[in-house]
């Protein structure tokens, strides 16, 4: 058997869009999956937009999901150059293959393909039938995905502009024929141009790969497919926002790819082992960020304690902390308790910033609700003994004398839970609030209530 070839082609725009990502991983793993090789082709012929920048968006993009190819850029193989803008040569050599057998000719300027059947003039009573025969025999695609499509291209197209530049058609097909592209894996939008690509390949009397159109990924709500100005459309904002790439790569993998079982969750040599086109959906795919928020989430929980650190830390240090200055043991405790909770690491520092830091600001709307409830002062003035008297804030000690002091006042002992969570945090939110205390422990809550009682 013939080993699998499979490429992604990209044409640089400035952004890694989630389809374009999900053309690549598919790609990705169909090599992975059959063991063949992944190809990475630029379609730069765009000479305005294709930019050095644009370029290194995508390669950045591919990187961070760990989408390795093997052939392409910085890589280099057998069948470059892999940049189409440096493969004029090898267009010419092709386009003379064609000329040579009369499926060329001039108009306007430009060079257009014929097809098979135009080479007979219309007027040319004797071979009517036999030219209506091949113009109206539809080209047919046993699509891998979609099953099969028929197609009848009726015009001959241009593969030449007047200004001498070749057609995406030309290049695309002449490129999947050099490098020995075995299967065409490629959004559903390219799907009506596969009939002028099977004709070129047919002309050029070269194997037609298998076509493989993946379904278009819709916006998160209303009709239409996901573009750039969606949110969560582009590959380098999850990188901003500090996703977890693994957990990005699988969500983009269930995008119109599904394993029978419906799970979700899965290691990336698993989903290497299952996917395949069967699997790929005919239908649509839609874009759900809060599906893609809970798998990030379940990634984080998984992580193991150091590696949840080493993606934390840096986080922290980008936001001002001074890792240097804190415990190590403090600094566990701290990622402990917000591994389990944090839905994402975008939002890690403004969820444990005060763990850090001893002034912030206190949340106005908590401050008003505070002051509208009991006496804050008075709660404060009935708990305040128990942080003066106990030396090692343990959960469970907290827990039993505020529960004595609660009953003493004839309160339940949540009561006075928001008061010394905006004293020690300014926030009315946040871990739960007795682990929290111990991990801060006494050197840092007892001031901090005390302080916020001469304010209050
Ligand atoms: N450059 C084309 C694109 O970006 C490639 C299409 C193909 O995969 O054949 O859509």
């Amino acid at each position: 058997m013939t080993e699998v070839r499979v490429r992604f082609a990209p044409s640089p725009t400035g952004f890694f869009h989630i389809g374009s990502a999900r053309t690549a991983l598919f790609n990705w793993l169909y090599a992975k999956h059959t063991g063949g090789k992944f190809v990475l082709r630029i379609e730069d012929t765009d000479k305005e937009r294709n930019t050095e920048e644009a370029l290194q968006v995508l390669l950045e993009g591919m990187r961070w999901l760990g989408l390795d190819w093997d052939e392409g850029p910085e890589v280099g193989g057998k069948f470059g150059p892999y940049f189409q803008s440096e493969r004029q040569a090898i267009y010419d050599a092709y386009l003379k293959i064609l000329k040579d057998k009369d499926r060329v000719y001039e108009k306007d300027g430009a060079l257009w393909f014929r097809l098979e059947g135009e080479r007979y003039t219309e007027y040319d009573e004797f071979h009517k039938a036999e030219i209506e025969k091949v113009k109206n025999t539809p080209v047919v695609i046993e699509d891998a995905i979609r099953g099969r499509v028929e197609r009848t291209e009726e015009r001959d197209f241009v593969i030449v502009r007047s200004n001498g530049e070749p057609v995406f058609h030309f290049v695309n097909v002449v490129d999947d024929i050099a490098m020995g592209i075995t299967h065409v894996i490629r959004g559903e939008d390219h799907l009506s141009n596969t009939s002028k690509h099977v004709e070129l390949f047919k002309a050029f009397d070269a194997k037609v790969p298998v076509f493989a159109h993946i379904p278009l990924i819709l916006k998160q709500s209303g009709p239409g497919k996901m573009s750039k100005r969606d949110k969560g459309a582009l590959i380098e904002e999850y990188e901003q926002r500090s996703f977890m790439a693994d957990a990005v790569r699988n969500y983009i993998c269930l995008l119109g790819w599904n394993p029978k079982d419906d799970q979700e969750k899965m290691p990336i040599e698993m989903i290497i082992e299952r996917f395949d086109f069967p699997g790929v959906n005919k239908g649509n795919a839609r874009f759900d960020e809060t599906k893609l928020s809970a798998l990030n989430a379940e990634y984080i929980r998984d992580l193991t304690s150091e590696d949840f650190a080493n993606y934390a830390s840096p986080i922290l240090a980008s936001n001002g902390v001074d890792l240097a200055s804190i415990d190590s043991s403090y600094l566990d405790k701290v990622f402990g308790l917000c591994q389990a909770k944090i839905k994402s690491l975008e939002t890690l520092y403004e969820y444990v910033f005060y763990f850090f830091q001893d002034t912030y600001e206190f949340d106005a709307k908590g401050m008003q609700r505070i002051q509208k409830g009991v006496d804050p002062k008075l709660l404060l003035r009935e708990v305040m003994p128990i942080f003066e008297h106990t030396e090692e804030y343990s959960k469970e000690e907290l827990e039993t004398e505020m529960q004595a002091v609660a009953e003493a006042n004839e309160r339940k002992i949540f009561a006075y839970f928001p008061v010394i969570r905006m004293a020690t945090s300014g926030l009315t939110g946040g871990p739960d609030l007795l682990p929290m205390l111990s991990i801060m422990g006494r050197e840092r809550v007892l001031p901090r209530l005390q302080s916020f009682f001469e304010k209050l």
